[in-house]
């Protein structure tokens, strides 16, 4: 079976791992702190801040925005459900808006009617490794005076024109294992803002500043040396990975005809942590999702739904929203799947996944 996703463990990240045990320093030591510069230099950010996983550190950029009970956070229905969970975590609203049937991504046309008194940030998610309509969403920002927080988790390394993904007001990253670049767990908040930045180190580690001298509450969302000694050598491979995403995304548009296939947005550069395609309702009108996956797995392509219930039909969501309608996520949830375009596809799996497909 090729799989969907497949995390790529070199020499290096074992001998990394070993090298942090035998010198006994495993939290917030010398290769969490490399991390974070490898971070900000790849963000162009003044701080990025090390976390335990995604989710937390979308959490933290929330908070350390000043944003909590009474506020409300635009996002996307349309998304891994940690994007909608952190918001409820820092205790403020979610408030959803639907997506662009193209990209997947947040609709910005339809932002600045979601927007009340109580809005506080936009959060945009670049869905699949494509960023949002960045231009749209800081002008709606600017005017509004609102925060921007990309949950950015599925794009490191991703550009929109030419700036890159975390560097339009707080950024988070997740290094979860399935993620473009790894740590097996692991969380990244990237930002210009300086207080953000101290706010994000304090909540992190129990609001402490000195041992034992607690400035505020917090948590303890640290991430271990261990993990940031996987992070940086996937950081060294980052560039080579997404070479070979595009590629087999290159590939994949070429010679699938079966399918709707994914398009790159004018002036973004893709970074392709999921190539995923939509049903064709004028060719596959006879053929459930259901079955194109039947028989993608029997000719031993994996897939996967990314994702199969949008955010707001979730029970605990839609005691919050309330019974809303977002028709396009809702269509598209029906409609999408994935199929493997990681980097250690080979020629032969490339072959195999087109020609399953193109069955279809
Ligand atoms: C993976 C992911 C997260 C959460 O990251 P974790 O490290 O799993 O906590 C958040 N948002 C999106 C869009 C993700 O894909």
């Amino acid at each position: 079976m090729i799989s969907i996703s497949k995390p790529f463990i070199g020499s290096e990240e074992k001998d990394a791992v070993l090298a942090v045990l035998e010198s006994g320093f495993l939290v917030q030591g010398p290769r969490t702190q490399a991390l974070e510069e490898r971070f900000a230099a790849l963000c162009n950010t003044r701080f990025a801040i090390a976390t335990s996983n995604g989710t937390t550190a979308l959490q933290l950029a929330l908070l350390a925005n000043e944003i909590g009970p009474g506020d409300e956070v635009i996002t996307t229905p349309f998304t891994f459900i940690a994007t909608v969970n952190s918001i409820v975590a820092a205790g403020a609203t979610p408030v959803l808006v639907d997506i662009d049937p193209e990209t997947f991504n947040l609709d910005a046309a339809l932002v600045e009617a979601a927007i009340t008194p109580r809005t506080k940030a936009i959060m945009p998610v670049h869905l699949y490794g494509q960023m949002c309509d960045m231009e749209a969403l800081c002008t709606i920002a600017r005017t509004h005076n609102l925060r921007i927080i990309e949950d950015a988790a599925q794009a490191v390394g991703a550009t929109y024109k030419g700036q890159p993904a975390g560097s339009f007001g707080t950024g988070a990253f997740s290094l979860y294992a399935t993620k473009n670049v790894m740590s097996a767990e692991g969380g990244m908040i990237t930002t210009d803002d300086e207080s953000v930045a101290e706010r994000c180190r304090l909540l992190r580690n129990h609001g402490q500043r000195e041992r034992y001298h607690y400035n505020m509450f917090g948590f303890n969302y640290r991430l271990s040396d261990l993990h940031a000694a996987i992070g940086l050598c996937q950081l060294d491979r980052l560039h080579h990975f997404t070479k070979q995403r595009a590629a087999n995304a290159a590939y994949f548009n070429a010679r699938l005809d079966s399918v709707v296939t994914p398009k790159v947005q004018k002036g973004l550069t893709h970074v392709w942590h999921q190539y995923t395609v939509r049903m064709d309702r004028g060719r596959n009108r006879e053929r459930s999702r259901a079955s194109a996956i039947e028989s993608l797995t029997n000719a031993g392509v994996g897939t996967g739904i990314f994702y199969p219930v949008p955010a707001h039909l979730h029970n605990h969501v839609r005691k919050i929203v309330g019974d809303i309608c977002l028709p396009v996520a809702e269509q598209s949830a029906q409609e999408v799947f994935s199929i493997p375009v990681h980097p250690q596809l080979s020629e032969e799996d490339r072959e195999t996944i087109v020609a399953a497909v193109n069955q279809l």
